[in-house]
């Protein structure tokens, strides 16, 4: 492998890098897709599902490929505000997503990024496993300009590229030393700490109010990181469930909070516990994901080099892979434009930047921008919103021996004595911008 030359060398063969390659290869590009982990997936985190649509702009009609390890379509889409014991449960069921072309499907990322780094070893890409890449290497294009012209191996050996694309995920260290990207302060990033639960298929079926293959997610607010701002949920998979919680990093070690602690926690909630009653964990793993929002979307392009998915910052709301494999399809289709002219700089590898800017998901991004600030600032406000609505709910459903009219007049009491309204409204604006509702 030692001093190689390609027309592009991929860093990561997670969702975004992995597309990245697939996509070159099919257009003839030569590729290196080059991967820490003993194969691509054994490192990797998600919830999580995977949205079809976007996913179909590079594989149409996926569900239909042989051997590809989808876990269940995903009729059931819950988020639950779970407070000690109680939940206000707000979601949709439909079976119409239960049809192709489907809304989301679950997955376990150690099966599916090996099965999808495949299919572009298939197109043509090859690809360097137990491989880490340390370093950026350049070539001088004039007296004072250079451009990145590959990637350094741990242990010295070199794999020169036209075009380099970083697609190394949420802690980004090639993107950082290639000076496009800041390191992520503790609240700029959340963790999570998740468990694959072995349950068989029928019982998950049973108790999530399933057919065959159906598949439930439940997102779960309030309780689950409390008393950090956060997240838990619940993913049905084939004969499994993943269970995720976690919340943002200062808060996590700034409150003493731990992550094992807060995942049994969770797991003993009376509402949870039931879900995975006898369910046996079969494998437990941590990660970060990059939440500095879009005010931290780093420089996504340089001379010779591409960033993309994680590394990139490209994450909004509940959404992550399938912006990691947009990404990684336009800074494709970027590189392939520069081979096609021969011309690697800035400038012409800037069409990848121009699309991300163009993007549904980067208007998405722009909206929330301030979402990050606040939760940083107001640190209770899900556990406030949640409570006022689990006892509102309370309220609502109690068969009392008052009248509608008082009832109601003493709900809203309530709500007003916890804070003033203007922010409840606040709360709740950006508790949807955050749980990634609007
Ligand atoms: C708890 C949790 C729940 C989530 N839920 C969802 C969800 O339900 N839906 C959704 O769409 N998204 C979800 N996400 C986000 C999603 O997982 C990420 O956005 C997505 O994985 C990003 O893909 P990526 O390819 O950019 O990076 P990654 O998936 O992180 O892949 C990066 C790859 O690069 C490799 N690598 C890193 N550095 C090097 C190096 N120097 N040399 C060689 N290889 C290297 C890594 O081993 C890895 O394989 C979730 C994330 C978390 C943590």
């Amino acid at each position: 492998m030692g001093n190689d030359r390609y027309n592009a060398v991929v860093v990561g063969a997670g969702p975004a890098g992995s597309t990245a390659a697939l996509m070159m290869a099919r257009n003839n590009l030569s590729v290196a897709l080059i991967e820490r982990g003993k194969y691509p997936g054994s490192k990797n985190m998600t919830g999580g599902t995977i949205a079809s649509m976007p996913f179909q702009q590079i594989l149409p009609e996926y569900w239909n490929i042989q051997g590809i390890p989808l876990e269940r379509r995903i009729v059931s889409d819950e988020l639950w505000l779970l407070d000690n014991d109680s939940a206000v449960r707000i979601g949709f069921t439909g079976k119409k997503f239960g049809m192709a072309p489907y809304n989301k499907h679950t997955i376990l990322r150690y099966k599916f990024d090996r099965w999808y780094a495949d299919q572009a070893v298939k197109a043509g890409a090859k690809l360097f496993t137990s491989c880490l890449a340390v370093d950026l290497v350049y070539h001088k294009t004039g007296p004072l300009s250079k451009k990145v012209d590959g990637v350094m191996l741990e242990g010295g050996d070199v794999i020169h590229a036209d075009v380099v694309i970083l697609a190394e995920g949420a802690q980004a260290a090639l993107t950082q030393k290639a000076g496009l990207r800041k390191r992520l302060k503790p609240n700029e990033m959340t963790l999570y700490v998740k468990e694959v639960l072995e349950l068989p298929a029928e019982k998950i079926e049973d108790r999530f109010n399933l057919e065959k293959d159906e598949g439930a997610s439940i997102g779960m607010v309030g309780y689950p990181p409390s008393p950090a701002i956060g997240k838990g949920g619940i993913w049905t998979n084939r004969d499994s469930l993943s269970i995720v919680v976690g919340g943002y990093l200062n808060q996590i070690v700034g409150k003493g909070l731990n992550p094992l602690q807060l995942l049994e926690r969770f797991k003993g909630h009376p509402l949870v516990k039931r879900l995975i009653q006898g369910a046996k964990p079969v494998k437990y793993m941590g990660h970060i994901i990059p939440k500095g929002g879009f005010k931290k979307i780093p420089t996504l392009v340089d001379d010779g080099i591409i960033v993309v998915g994680d590394a990139a910052e490209m994450i909004s709301g509940r959404r992550g892979m399938d912006l990691a494999m947009i990404t990684g399809k336009y800074a494709a289709e970027a590189a392939a434009q520069a081979c096609a002219l021969d011309r690697y700089g800035r400038d012409i590898l800037s069409s990848y930047e121009e699309r991300v800017k163009g993007s549904f998901f980067y208007q998405n991004m722009k909206k929330g921008k301030n979402v990050e600030v606040y939760f940083n600032k107001f640190q209770d406000a899900d556990f406030l919103i949640t409570k006022a609505m689990n006892d509102f709910a309370y309220k609502y459903f109690e068969q009392n021996l008052d009248t509608d009219k008082n009832n109601l007049r003493k709900m809203l009491e309530e709500l007003i004595n916890m804070q003033p309204l203007g922010k409840s409204a606040k709360d709740v604006l950006s508790g949807l911008q955050n749980w990634g509702v609007l």
